[in-house]
This record gives structure tokens, C-alpha cells and sequence, in this order.
């Protein structure tokens, strides 16, 4: 099943209040429910037991820890990580990696004469 947002089913709910009254929405509509759930949701105000929101297609909630720096609650846009390209050695790596070989074998030869 297809998740919906609180404000989406919100909607729908004010949808059907147009043609016909919250009782034959219960009956029609969301006979799992109860009027007082449907008369909260009618009025902006959400459940948030995962059985009930289930029931209603309502993605699940869960408690958010504040950032202790700022005190608000820092979102993401959903963005798959993507995978780490492993970075090879390039030409001008290598290149300098063998002139620093250089180096140190000239210092080690420096070092060795003067010992
Ligand atoms: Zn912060």
C-alpha cells in the first residue's frame, strides 16, 4: 500500500465532506475507524499510533532528537547514498611518488656517507 501524507488525507477527508456528512463517511469510507478519529483528522489533528495511521495509509512516525547546537530539527530530501568511487593513482601521483622515492634515497645516501 502506497503511503499518504497527513495533509493529503486530510484533503481527501474535506473532499468528501463536500457531498456528503462525516457518519456516511465513516460507514462508506473508513469503517475501521471511529468517528471521533475521523472528526480529529477532519480538523488537522493527526493520529499517531502506528496501528491507527496504518490503517489510514499514513506513513509511520518516529521521536526526533533536536540538534543540540541550534535546537531545531535538521531534514534531508531522501537521497540514496551513492556508492564511493574508489579513487586509483593517478599518472601525476605516481609521477611524484617516484620523484620522492628519489628524494629520500639521495638523503639516505647523504646520510650513510656521513656516518
Ligand atoms: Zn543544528
Amino acid at each position: 500500500m502506497a503511503m499518504i501524507t497527513d495533509t493529503e488525507l486530510q484533503k481527501s477527508l474535506l473532499r468528501l465532506l463536500k457531498s456528503k456528512k462525516l457518519t456516511a463517511i465513516l460507514n462508506d469510507d473508513f469503517p475501521y475507524s471511529s468517528l471521533g478519529t475521523l472528526a480529529r483528522i477532519r480538523d488537522g489533528k493527526f493520529p499517531t499510533t502506528h496501528k491507527v495511521r496504518s490503517s489510514f495509509g499514513l506513513a509511520g512516525m518516529i521521536s526526533v532528537q533536536r540538534c543540540p547546537n541550534c535546537d531545531s530539527v535538521h531534514t534531508r530530501k531522501c537521497l540514496p547514498k551513492k556508492k564511493k568511487i574508489k579513487r586509483t593513482a593517478s599518472v601525476r601521483d605516481i609521477a611524484t611518488a617516484v620523484v620522492y622515492i628519489k628524494f629520500l634515497k639521495r638523503r639516505i645516501q647523504i646520510y650513510a656517507k656521513n656516518i
